[in-house]
């Protein structure tokens, strides 16, 4: 995974305002792969693959799954 960059004083999914971290990854299963990693320890992932569907998935920083949703293209 290649760091997209850095970003500051961000509202995280626990609602925190925390610096983080943006990766971004290209590979065969997926299109594209963005994970928002939070300073307080959330983080938050998504994949967007072939046929135009993004999975998002949002974990606080206690490992409570916040969001895990599909989306498909129309
Ligand atoms: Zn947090």
């Amino acid at each position: 995974m290649k760091a997209n960059g850095s970003f500051k004083s961000q509202k995280a999914p626990c609602g925190r305002l925390v610096n983080g971290e943006e990766y971004e990854d290209h590979d065969d299963e997926c299109v594209v792969t963005v994970e928002v990693v939070y300073e307080c320890g959330c983080q938050s992932i998504q994949h967007e693959y072939h046929d135009g569907c993004v999975s998002r998935r949002v974990i606080r920083h206690d490992g409570r799954v916040l969001v895990d949703e599909m989306l498909s293209a129309e």
